[in-house]
C-alpha cells in the first residue's frame, strides 16, 4: 500500500469502476479508473462498512466440524475422484460465479475440462448473460462486445432495452445522463416497469412483458421501408438481411400489429422508430430483461440485426452495447467458464480448438463436448447423475430458480463441497464449507463491460486461514495428480498462461487475443493499468471499437443477421395464475445480500422486499398498499408486504431478487420461479412466471 492507497476494482456490478482503498480504511473512487474517473454509486461508496470479520467463515467445517486445509483438501480430492472412477467424470460438477476472479475461473475451468474429462462446469453467468454470448456468436463468430463506455457519451440516441441502469449500472448511467446535459442525448426505455432509468428518458415504452422481439421486428421492417438500410455496408460485411426482414414482416408487418403484441400505443412505436431511423448516432444498450428470458438469445440477435442494417456498430457513439451485470461476467466467460464454451472464447465444435487447448494444456482428458447448463445441472444433481458438486462463490439455493428443488438436489447429493466468504442457504447444506478469500483479500483480474481488464488488488489479510479460490483449486487439483500443470507460484503465473492460451487460440482468427500480456512479470502484473482487449502482442496501445469495417471472426469475415420469430414467454398467465412475475435488483443491494446486507444504510433505501402491483390489480385482487399479500406459483408460495404503484404494468407484480431466509423468513422469491430456458442459451427466465395473488 502506498501513501495514497491501494488500487482496485469495485466487486459489484459490471461497469468495473476503479477504486482506492486507503490507509486511514477508507475506500474512495479511482479519479484514473477509465470507467468511473472517481465516481462511485451507493453500493461501491459503502465498500468500507462491508469488511468487518464478524461471521466471516474463517476455518474449513466438515459437517460443521473444524478441520486442517490437508484434511479439507485430501477429502475433496478423494471423494472426486472416487467418484470419477466409479461413475465417470460427467458424474461431478463445479458451479462458479462471475465473482470469481479471472484466475480463479481459470484455475477451475482447466482443472474440469482439461483434467477431469468434463464440461460439467457452469456459473452463475448463467442467468447473467449467457444470452448475450449466444447472441454475439451467432452474429459476430465470436462472444464480443463491439463498442466502448465512450459510445454512451457520443451517441445522440440511447436505447437501453430491459436495462434499469439508473440502479443496477449507476455509473455509467449518470455518465450518460451527463451527455445528455451536454448534449441532448435522447433517451428511448423499453421496460414493462417505469424504473428510476425512464425518469430521465424521452419515451418510455411500457411494452408486455416479452414482446421485445415483435417491436424490433417493427424496427427493421420500419428502417427497410423508410430507406433507412446501409447497403453498402451491408453488402460488404453481412449477410441474412433477406431472411431476417422475411420474418420480421411475418411477425410484425405494420403498426397495428407490433401494437397488438406490444401493448404500446402506435404514436409512441412510430415516434421511437423514426428517431432510430433518423439518428445515426444510435446505441442500443441492454441487460437483464433481455438476457434473462426463454427468448432471450433472440432478443438479443433483434437487436444487432438493426444495428447491422444500418451499419451502425463499432463506430463513435454506435453500436449494440450489452450491459453485463456481474464484476467478472465478462472474464469467466472469457476463461470458459460456462459449460458450452471450451477456454479463451474456444468452441467445442472447432476442431482446430480443440487440439490447440488440448495441446497447450498438455491435457490428458480433454472434454470435447458441451456440459449441464445450470438448470440442467442442478436437475442432474437431483436425480443421481451428478454425485460430487463443488461449488464456488455464489448461493443457488437462494437464486437458481426453482430455489426449493435446488435446496432439495443439494440436500440429496452424496458430497457437496462450498467455498465462500460468508455462510449463506447454500454453505448449510454443504457437506464440507472452504473459507474463502474476499474481496479486499483476493489477488486478480476482472473484465468489465466494456472489454477492460482491471486489477483486483489485496489491501488486507484474509481473517483466519481463509485462503484464495485459485489456490484452494489448484491444491485440490494437485492432490489428484496434476501437480505439474497445477504448481502456479501465484495469480501473475495463472494471468500469463491464461493470456498466452488466448493469444495462441485467437491470434488472426477472433478479437479475445491477449498476446501483449502473456510475458508480463510479477512486477509488471502487480503495476497493469486499466486495458481494452484486444491486445495482440506488439500492441502499441489498448483495444478499441471493433467491427466498423467489418472483419467479423465468421469463417467469411461476415456478421450474421439472424432471422428471429416472435415466441411470448414460455409461461402464459390464466385463470388460476392471472400475474406474470418478474424479478430484478434494487439499487442498494447486491445479488444474495451477503455483503450488502451487512450495511445498515444499505438498508434505508429498501430495507425490506415488497411485492409491487399496479393499482388496479390490487384494487381488484382486494389488496392493500403495506399489507400482506401471498404469491403462488407453480413451484411454490412466499408472503410479503405489498406495495401499490403506478410505475407498475398492470398484469404483472414485481419483487426483488435478493432477499433470502438469511434476511426474511419467508425466503427468496427464487423459489416461485418457474424452470423455462432459452433454448439456444440455456438462461432461465426470471422475469415471466405466472402467479397468483391474493391478500393474507
Ligand atoms: Fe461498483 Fe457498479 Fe457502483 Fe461502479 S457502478 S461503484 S462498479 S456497483
Amino acid at each position: 500500500m502506498t501513501e495514497a492507497g491501494v488500487r482496485t476494482t469495485c466487486p459489484y456490478c459490471g461497469v468495473g469502476c476503479g477504486v482506492i482503498a486507503r490507509p486511514d480504511g477508507s475506500i474512495v473512487g479511482d479519479p484514473e479508473h477509465p470507467a468511473n474517473r472517481g465516481r462511485l454509486c451507493s453500493k461501491g461508496s459503502a465498500l468500507a462498512e462491508t469488511l468487518a470479520d464478524e461471521d466471516r467463515l474463517t476455518h474449513p467445517l466438515l459437517h460443521g466440524r473444524r478441520v486442517s486445509w490437508n484434511e479439507a483438501l485430501d477429502l475433496v480430492a478423494e471423494r472426486f475422484a472416487a467418484v470419477i472412477a466409479e461413475h465417470g467424470p460427467d458424474a461431478v460438477a463445479f458451479y462458479v460465479s462471475g465473482q470469481c476472479l479471472t484466475e480463479d475461473y481459470y484455475v477451475a475451468n482447466k482443472l474440469m475440462k482439461g483434467f477431469i474429462g468434463s464440461a460439467n462446469i457452469d456459473t452463475n453467468s448463467r442467468l447473467c448473460m449467457a444470452s448475450t454470448v449466444a447472441g454475439h456468436g451467432r452474429a459476430f463468430g465470436a462472444d464480443v462486445v463491439p463498442g466502448i463506455y465512450d459510445d454512451l457519451e457520443e451517441a445522440d440516441l440511447v436505447v437501453l432495452v430491459g436495462s434499469n441502469a439508473a440502479w443496477c449500472h449507476p455509473v455509467l448511467h449518470r455518465r450518460l445522463l451527463a451527455a445528455k446535459a451536454r448534449r441532448g442525448t435522447r433517451i428511448v426505455t423499453i421496460d414493462p416497469r417505469r424504473t428510476a432509468a425512464c425518469e430521465e428518458a424521452d419515451l418510455h415504452l411500457a411494452l408486455a412483458p416479452g414482446s421485445d422481439v415483435a417491436l424490433l421486428a417493427g424496427l427493421i421492417v420500419h428502417l427497410a421501408d423508410h430507406d433507412a438500410l446501409d447497403r453498402a455496408w451491408l453488402d460488404a460485411h453481412a449477410s441474412g438481411l433477406e431472411e431476417t426482414l422475411a420474418t420480421a414482416r411475418t411477425t410484425a408487418g405494420d403498426l397495428d400489429r407490433v401494437a397488438a403484441i406490444t401493448g404500446l400505443a402506435r404514436s409512441d412505436i412510430a415516434l421511437f422508430y423514426d428517431w432510430f431511423a433518423t439518428t445515426p448516432r444510435t446505441v442500443t444498450a441492454f441487460s437483464q430483461g433481455v438476457n434473462q428470458s426463454s427468448a432471450g438469445t433472440d432478443k438479443v440477435n433483434a437487436i444487432i440485426n438493426c444495428h447491422l442494417a444500418t451499419g451502425r456498430i463499432g463506430k463513435p457513439g454506435a453500436g449494440p452495447f450489452s450491459l453485463t451485470g456481474q464484476p467478472n461476467a465478462m472474464g469467466g466467460r472469457e476463461v470458459g467458464g460456462l459449460a458450452n464454451q471450451l477456454a479463451a472464447h474456444g468452441r467445442f465444435d472447432d476442431p482446430i480448438d480443440v487440439e490447440r487447448v488440448r495441446a497447450f494444456w498438455r491435457a490428458p482428458n480433454l472434454a470435447t463436448r458441451p456440459g449441464l447448463k445450470a438448470v440442467e445441472m442442478f436437475e442432474a444433481v437431483r436425480d443421481g447423475r451428478i454425485k460430487a458438486l463443488w461449488i464456488v462463490a455464489t448461493n443457488p439455493a437462494a437464486s437458481l430458480p426453482r430455489a426449493q428443488r435446488v435446496r432439495e438436489a443439494l440436500e440429496a447429493c452424496p458430497f457437496v463441497v462450498v467455498s465462500d466468504c460468508w455462510p449463506t442457504d447454500t454453505t448449510a447444506l454443504a457437506d464440507l464449507v472452504l473459507p474463502a478469500a474476499g474481496w479486499g483479500e483476493k489477488d486478480g483480474t476482472v473484465t468489465n463491460s466494456e472489454r477492460r481488464l482491471s486489477r483486483q488488488r489485496p489491501f488486507r489479510k484474509p481473517p483466519g486461514e481463509a485462503k484464495a479460490d485459485w489456490w484452494i483449486l489448484a491444491q485440490v487439483a494437485r492432490r489428484m495428480g496434476w501437480d505439474e500443470a497445477f504448481a502456479w507460484n501465484g495469480p501473475a503465473a495463472i494471468f500469463r498462461e491464461h493470456a498466452t492460451l488466448s493469444a495462441m487460440l485467437n491470434a488472426g482468427r477472433r478479437p479475445f487475443d491477449l498476446g501483449a500480456l502473456a510475458t508480463l512479470d510479477s512486477a509488471a502484473y502487480d503495476a497493469l493499468e486499466p486495458c481494452r482487449w484486444p491486445l495482440p502482442a506488439g500492441a502499441a496501445s489498448e483495444g478499441g471499437r471493433l467491427f466498423a469495417a467489418g472483419g467479423f471472426p465468421t469463417p467469411d469475415g461476415r456478421a450474421r443477421l439472424v432471422p428471429t420469430p416472435f415466441r411470448p414467454p414460455a409461461q402464459q398467465p390464466d385463470a388460476e395464475r392471472p400475474l406474470l412475475l418478474n424479478t430484478g435488483r434494487v439499487r442498494d443491494q447486491w445479488h444474495t445480500m451477503t455483503r450488502t446486507g451487512r450495511v445498515p444504510k444499505l438498508l434505508a433505501h429498501i430495507g425490506a422486499p415488497t411485492a409491487t402491483l399496479a393499482p388496479g390489480d390490487a384494487a381488484r385482487l382486494g389488496i392493500a398498499d403495506g399489507g400482506l399479500v401471498r404469491l403462488t406459483s407453480a413451484d411454490g408460495s412466499l408472503v410479503l408486504h405489498a406495495a401499490v404503484s403506478a410505475t407498475q404494468r398492470e398484469g404483472e407484480v414485481f419483487v426483488p431478487m435478493h432477499w433470502t431466509h438469511a434476511f426474511a423468513s419467508a425466503g427468496p422469491v427464487a423459489r416461485l420461479v418457474g424452470a423455462a430456458c432459452d433454448p439456444v442459451s440455456g438462461q432461465p427466465e426470471l422475469k415471466a412466471t405466472p402467479v397468483a395473488a391474493e391478500p393474507v
